[in-house]
């Protein structure tokens, strides 16, 4: 008999919000627990397939794949909505650098637009060295 490593819910067990579940249930409200909870979902080995379950079986609470309650509710109306005519920013698959567009790189904007989270996350890394730079001049002078 074969055994397959790849139960459904397997992800699960690698998962790093095993230890502190509240975090992830942050109230509705909670918009700081949410960001919090949305950044600690990307340092998570399992987010892509988390995210996929949470949207598939439409999960009603909590921060789940890096997504709050809105988001999901959002992804799962945009993939209810008929499809656009083509040409749609929206029906891009991947982003203007040319990253594909899956479940696990795509944020939404302030605007709630599709974005790319591996731009936003080079993006970050190109303000913190900036800013770097900028103290250690200041320190140097
Ligand atoms: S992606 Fe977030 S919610 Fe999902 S298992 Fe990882 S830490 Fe938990
Ligand atoms: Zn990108």
């Amino acid at each position: 008999m074969t055994i397959s490593l790849n139960l459904p819910g397997d992800w699960r067990m690698h998962g790093i919000c095993g230890e502190d579940p509240e975090m992830w249930f942050p109230g509705s409200n909670d918009q700081l627990g949410i960001t919090a909870a949305k950044a600690a979902c990307h340092n998570c080995p399992v987010i892509a397939e988390c995210a996929k379950w949470a949207l598939d079986t439409q999960q009603p609470y909590g921060v789940w794949g890096g997504m709050s309650e809105q988001d999901r509710a959002q992804e799962l109306k945009r993939r209810q909505a008929p499809p656009r005519p083509r040409g749609r920013r929206d029906l891009k698959t991947h982003c203007a650098q040319g990253h594909e567009y899956t479940v696990a790189n795509i944020c939404l904007d302030h605007r709630g637009n599709r974005a790319c989270v591996t731009c936003r996350k080079a993006r970050n890394v190109r303000k913190l060295a900036a800013e770097k730079a900028r103290r250690a001049e200041r320190e140097a002078s």
